[in-house]
C-alpha cells in the first residue's frame, strides 16, 4: 500500500551497523519527513493495532481500546508520545538499565546483537491497564518480548503491539505471539 512504499522509499540501509554482517534499517529520515511521520503516527495509532478481544472489554465498558502508550527507548519514545498525544491518552517509557529513578522492575534479553536489559517504573502501570506498546523495529523479537513481559508483571493487559518495521525473516511475531503485531511495513 501506499504508507510501506512511503516508508520504504525514506528508509535507508546500513551495511555492517552496528556490527560487521547487520544491515541496519534506519528510519531517522522517515521521521524527520512530516508527512510520513504523520502517516506513520496514525497508522500506529489506528484500531488495527489492536487485539480485538481486548478491544470487545473496552468497548463493553464505554473505554477506548487502550488507556496508556508504551514506547521502547529510544526510538519508540518518538512514535509512542505522538500516537499517545493523536488518541488523548498517557506514555510511558521503557527505559534501558539505571535510567529510571524510582521504584522499578527490570528484565534481562537477548538482542540481535548482544543483550541488553529493560526497565519499567514498578507504578507506571496498575492492574487491567490496557496499554499498547509501541517500537520502530520487530527484529528478533526480544525486546518487545521483555516490554510487554513487564507490562503484563504489573498487571497491564497488552492491548496491541505497533511497529514500524517488521523483520519477518528473524522470526520476532512467533517469538511474540500469542500477541498479535500490526507492522506498517514486512519485509
Ligand atoms: P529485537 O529485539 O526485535 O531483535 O530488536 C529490536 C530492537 O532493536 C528495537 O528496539 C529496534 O529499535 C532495534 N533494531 C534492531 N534492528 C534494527 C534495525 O535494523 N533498524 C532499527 N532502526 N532498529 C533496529
Amino acid at each position: 500500500g501506499p504508507l510501506d512504499e512511503l516508508i520504504a522509499g525514506l528508509a535507508v540501509d546500513v551495511p555492517d551497523y552496528p556490527v560487521p554482517g547487520v544491515v541496519f534499517r534506519d528510519l531517522t529520515p522517515v521521521f524527520a519527513h512530516g508527512p510520513a511521520f504523520r502517516r506513520m503516527v496514525l497508522g500506529l495509532a489506528t484500531p488495527e493495532s489492536c487485539d480485538p478481544r481486548v478491544a470487545a472489554v473496552a468497548a463493553d465498558e464505554g473505554r477506548p481500546p487502550f488507556d496508556l502508550v508504551v514506547g521502547v527507548e529510544a526510538r519508540g519514545f518518538l512514535l509512542a508520545a505522538a500516537v499517545a498525544l493523536e488518541t488523548g491518552v498517557g506514555v510511558i517509557p521503557v527505559r534501558k538499565a539505571g535510567k529510571l529513578p524510582r521504584a522499578r522492575i527490570a528484565a534481562d534479553y537477548a538482542l540481535e546483537y548482544g543483550t541488553a536489559t529493560l526497565e519499567l517504573h514498578a507504578d507506571s502501570v496498575a492492574p487491567g491497564d490496557r496499554v499498547l506498546v509501541v517500537d520502530d523495529v520487530l527484529a528478533t523479537g526480544g525486546t518487545l518480548e521483555a516490554a510487554i513481559g513487564l507490562v503484563e508483571r504489573l498487571g497491564g493487559v497488552v492491548a496491541g503491539v505497533s511497529v514500524v518495521i517488521e523483520l519477518a525473516a528473524l522470526g520476532g511475531r512467533q517469538r511474540i505471539a500469542p500477541h498479535a503485531v500490526h507492522a506498517l511495513w514486512t519485509t
